[in-house]
């Protein structure tokens, strides 16, 4: 039995209480008041959920091709290290997992990792459902690897395959970054026409196939007039947004920070960074969900997109709190409670049972994995400190106002 005391906060509670996780099954037991002992040290902390990030490339797939930026072990160790508990990895994979034998290939490659990690299944030209009910991943414009469309006709098409399913899209309309290729800048390449464009069209395939839909790495304000507009009229969506997304925009842009910080969808004006940020915090945006993307630093410099995120996750939390007013509940419902929402019901159809109610709240029942932060602690962020296999982060040089102290997954306590 593994009891830990302090300030808990679950999205609709800030309590001093106590919790016990039974570390045989790892489900929280109990949820009280303090009784004056506690097994970890929780001083100047606030005990969150377990926070779930919704959207990393983990690399790894049955070739191994890739792993040499990161593998399902080397990420379930950044994760720890910035308080994530589980994870849901993205299928554009050398061998993606498409159909049925695929995805149970590379599920077994996720076994011996600590932190879960929910697979999505690739959507492409001519795929179909898979028997089990996982979610899947659709690429609207070029990305890594071959799951991507050339054009809405060719997307519609496939999708018309997913009724009722469970699926993320990647917002970007091939035709409009096509037809801006010639552009000087990555950031004019991939104007945010193509996000409009992209997310309209998403959300006409997901009210049309009554779809349980997602958008992914939200950045643009104008598209997102349309998707509250949908949530409005009772469309089935939800919305991610990156920690660079909200971080940076292209005023930040120089000439040295230019290749580090290209990304797809491109970094977007101090407007719609700041309007990302306060739809977060009123609910219009549902996630925190990094695009976690460990490429190394050799291929940063010869210009690939993305960037890696997983380290960092709970330090951001910290950074919202401190300079944008995030209160603790709020950070609970955007890390923990809607990513726990959003996973529950692909836990038991995979690897067995085991999972209680999941990850999200602090509750009985619930998984006994948290994320417990520091807020009396900044964090610096330097190249050394950073444990995915790529070995950098954006975020290089700067201080975060607070840390991850503690790691619990399944009654399981890391600390760093
Ligand atoms: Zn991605």
């Amino acid at each position: 039995m593994l009891r830990i005391e302090g300030r808990i906060v679950n999205h609709d509670a800030d309590f001093q209480g106590s919790l016990e996780i039974d570390t045989g099954t790892g489900l929280i037991l109990n949820v009280g008041p303090s009784t004056g002992h506690s097994d970890v040290d929780t001083t100047g902390c606030i005990i969150f959920p377990g926070f779930g990030d919704l959207h990393v490339h983990a690399r790894e797939d049955v070739t191994g091709l890739q792993n040499y930026k990161e593998d399902f072990t080397t990420l379930a160790t950044a994760a720890i290290h910035g308080g994530v508990t589980h994870v849901a990895d993205m299928p554009n994979n050398v061998v993606a997992p498409v159909d049925d034998a695929r995805y149970s290939a590379k599920e077994h490659l996720t076994t011996a990792s600590p932190v879960h990690i929910t697979l999505y299944g690739g959507i492409g030209p001519g795929t179909t459902p898979l028997a089990r009910h996982v979610p899947y991943k659709a690429f609207m414009g070029p990305s890594v690897g071959d799951l991507f469309f050339a054009s809405q006709e060719q997307l519609k098409k496939a999708i018309a395959n997913y009724r009722g399913q469970n699926v993320s899209f990647h917002c970007e309309d091939p035709e409009i970054l096509n037809a801006h290729r010639g552009a000087a800048t990555h950031e004019a390449r991939r104007p945010a026409a193509a996000e409009m464009t992209a997310t309209e069209f998403a959300l006409h395939l997901i009210e049309k196939y009554e779809l349980v839909g997602k958008l992914c790495h939200y950045s643009t304000r104008d598209g997102l007039k349309k998707v509250i507009a949908a949530k409005k009229r009772g469309v089935n969506v939800t919305c991610e947004v990156t920690p660079h997304h909200l971080f940076f925009d292209d005023s930040m842009l120089t000439e040295d920070n230019r290749l580090w910080l290209q990304m797809n969808p491109p970094l977007r004006s101090p407007e719609d960074r700041l309007e990302m940020i306060a739809a977060l915090q009123r609910g219009d945006i549902d996630y925190i969900a990094t695009d976690h993307a460990p490429h190394t630093i050799a291929e940063k410099l010869q210009g690939v997109s993305g960037v890696p995120h997983l380290d960092t996750y709970g330090a951001f939390a910290t950074w919202l709190m401190a300079e944008h007013n995030f209160t603790p509940q709020e950070i609970a419902r955007v890390c923990a409670h809607n990513p726990g929402k959003w996973v529950r019901e692909f836990l038991s159809s995979g690897n067995g049972n085991g999972y209680g109610n999941g990850y999200g709240s602090i509750a009985p029942g619930y998984l006994g994995s948290l994320t417990i932060i520091d807020l009396t602690k900044p964090y610096k962020v330097t190249r050394e400190t950073i444990l995915t296999k790529c070995g950098w982060s954006p975020f290089e040089g700067f201080t975060f106002p607070g840390c991850v102290r503690h790691t619990v997954l399944r009654g399981k306590v890391y600390t760093r």
